[in-house]
């Protein structure tokens, strides 16, 4: 079940026991921008002894919203999902920010034996056989360690912004995640894809050397290419399928889909 656009009126959904604390902190962020939507957030947080995280993919917008969360909270908790089929340079990009600004990720790993038996039955390259297999891959990779990274967390943050798919259009910039149970703040739901390299090029911040070369979205290796000029921001993300929705099921979805009985594939 993925997240629900909430207000300050109908937050409440029982028996969550942060509910409460959840419509507070969508009271003290209603009407507030991007930074100050930050800055209020890891106040509110402090203040009531929420845990707050921030989901990096270490794309352009994950570096603003770290940028912009270090600047307030040296001890900020930043979590990044290891799917062990990232770029290289995704990599190289998150050495070069715990040099940069001396703190550590907090790193979350697919269950190695999960993957294990996801490999040896379908193959390491089983994403290309069908959507539902791509699914199951990034359920194993993606989702499921997302969950675990969220236990405990009252609030987390991510980078979704409306611009970037006619999925995400309606992105709310707080939002109920029921399936978590947690507050879901996205501060740049609004922002155009020029704000935040304006923002990034201001800061200097360091960002993944992968936007230089035509990928405006980054996710693993095997299931990203470059786009041409003019191209959809995310037709790069799994583009040998057509019609799909293209996630990979962080915001939408928390139970495992079913894989094809496929066997190994190229
Ligand atoms: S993006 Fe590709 S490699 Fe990564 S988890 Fe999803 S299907 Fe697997």
């Amino acid at each position: 079940m993925g997240a629900v656009a909430m207000s300050e009126r109908d937050v409440a959904v029982e028996p969550l026991v942060t509910a409460d604390r959840a419509r507070q902190l969508a009271t003290r962020l209603a009407g507030s921008q991007d930074r100050e939507v930050v800055r209020q957030l890891a106040q509110a947080c402090a203040e009531t002894g929420t845990t707050l995280k921030l989901a990096s993919s270490l794309g352009a917008e994950d570096q603003v919203l770290t940028h912009m969360l270090l600047e307030i909270a040296a001890d900020a908790r930043v979590f990044v999902l290891d799917t062990g089929r990232l770029h290289q340079q995704t990599y190289d990009l998150m050495s070069r920010m715990m040099t940069r600004y001396g703190f550590q990720y907090e790193v979350y790993a697919p269950q190695a034996e999960t993957v294990q038996e996801m490999v040896s039955a379908h193959g390491p390259n089983l994403f290309y056989a069908s959507v539902e297999n791509r699914k199951r891959c990034c359920f194993v990779r993606k989702v499921e360690p997302l969950n675990r990274a969220l236990q405990g967390a009252g609030a987390w943050m991510t980078g979704l912004r409306r611009g970037q798919s006619d999925d995400r259009a309606d992105t709310p910039v707080v939002e109920w995640d029921e399936a978590h149970g947690a507050l879901k703040v996205n501060p740049l739901a609004t922002w155009s894809e020029q704000q935040v390299w304006d923002y990034l090029r201001e800061h200097r911040v360091p960002y993944n050397e992968l936007h230089d070369h035509g990928y405006p979205s980054i996710g693993c290796q095997p299931c990203t290419r470059a786009i041409d000029q003019g191209e959809d921001p995310r037709a790069g993300r799994w583009w040998w399928e057509n019609g799909a929705a293209k996630e990979c099921g962080l915001h939408t979805e928390t139970v495992p889909p079913r894989v094809t009985e496929a066997g190994p594939t190229g």
